[in-house]
């Protein structure tokens, strides 16, 4: 991994480039899911042990370049949560014995949740855990003299599912740290470390994505057009796994789903909305939510849609008709009303709610603001 490959965040990049005379020998890659913590710590991985390294990136080119874009470096150790499969018991889940497959998801898809990962090999509704027998494989990587490499770097993906013993093993290297050795700690909860493993860190502090790197990830990557790009860019928070699941989500166009909905809502056609709401629980979980997000980013268009037209400029050509219609036949304080139902309603499949129930009530509640 390069950092060219990653969109954006020429300031971390420039941060971590900057510090690569000088390594700390623990650092922290904190940021979210859906952020670029992994690929960003994989880069920094290239760069410090690149043979001929330019100044804003690694060469991509060198022996160990393509080792660690590979991921199949000597030196580059990979610790990760695992679980028991069926394959694999208990005593035998440690990052070793599964790094074929992580490696695969890491080729595959740079921004992987701990979600993916277990479902990737098998392991879903399992507890992954780093284990206690883990620390001693640490331990025995660490005690090796690094092959080839200027730097032996040790990443720990998610550092967070560490069991207390592997937390107290490695707090004892970073007590000791062996020269030429680099840990870097990929975590979505920084918070959730032992306060003696974060002191003894370097924090680097990853933000999520802007809508425009997003955007421009989706065209470069997965050939998305820009109108669709910016739209789902403007859905999904900064969390790129989540634009990605929206670009391949193509039976889910939440645009002229929700515009046909607030139509049968406005119609008042309850035998219609019932068929929808069995049609609405055979949605996955994110495309029931997204329904909904779609549905407040829009409506808070309608409010605007009469003010200033340059907020509107992320709203495709049919998005923006439907805000202006809406925002004209239904005044600002019933669009604040439908607005927090929406919102109630999002909170409610958050939390596992009934989908069906959940869209019915929803719908009654929306038809009778708009009757009203
Ligand atoms: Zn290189």
């Amino acid at each position: 991994m390069r950092f060219a490959e990653i969109e954006g965040f020429e300031d971390v990049k420039e941060r971590l480039i900057k510090s690569s005379g000088r390594n700390h020998h623990a650092q922290i890659f904190y940021g979210q899911n859906g952020s670029p913590n992994l690929s960003l710590a994989l880069a920094y991985a290239t760069y410090i042990n690149c043979e001929s390294p330019a100044r804003e990136d690694s060469c991509g080119k060198c022996a160990s370049c393509i080792k660690i874009d590979k991921l199949i470096h000597p030196d580059l150790h990979l610790i990760f949560p695992v679980s028991s499969t069926v394959k694999v018991k208990a005593s035998d889940a440690i990052s070793n014995n599964f790094i074929g497959e992580w490696r695969s998801m890491v080729l595959s898809n740079a921004y992987p949740s701990i979600d993916d990962w277990l479902s990737f090999y098998g392991a879903e509704n399992k507890q992954a855990n780093i284990s206690k027998e883990e620390s001693r494989q640490i331990i025995q990587k660490l005690s090796l003299k690094s092959f080839e490499a200027k730097y032996k770097v040790m990443l720990i993906w998610l550092p967070e599912y560490m069991h207390p013993a592997s937390a107290n093993a490695i707090l004892k290297i970073l007590e000791e740290p062996s020269e030429r050795s680099i840990f870097l700690l990929v975590t979505n909860d920084y918070q959730k470390l032992l306060t003696t493993i974060t002191s003894r860190c370097q924090l680097v502090n990853i933000r999520l994505f802007k809508d425009e790197e997003i955007s421009a990830f989706l065209r470069k990557n997965l050939g998305i057009e820009k109108e669709r790009a910016m739209n789902i860019a403007s859905q999904c928070g900064g969390d790129i796994c989540e634009a990605k699941r929206l670009a391949e989500d193509k039976i889910s166009d939440s645009g002229s789903l929700f515009r046909e909905w607030m139509r049968l809502c406005w119609n008042g056609d309850f035998t219609s909305l019932i068929t929808w709401a069995d049609n609405y629980q055979a949605l996955s979980k994110v495309q029931q939510k997204n329904l909904f997000i779609y549905g407040i980013s829009l409506l808070r268009n309608a409010i605007i849609s009469g003010l200033k037209i340059s907020e509107l400029v992320r709203v495709n050509t049919e998005d923006f008709d439907f805000a202006q219609k809406f925002g004209n036949s239904v005044d600002a304080n019933k669009i604040e009303m439908i607005t927090n139902h929406l919102d109630k309603a999002h909170y409610h499949i958050e939390r596992n709610a009934s989908p069906k129930i959940t869209f019915l009530d929803l719908s009654l509640s929306i038809a009778k603001v708009l009757k009203s």
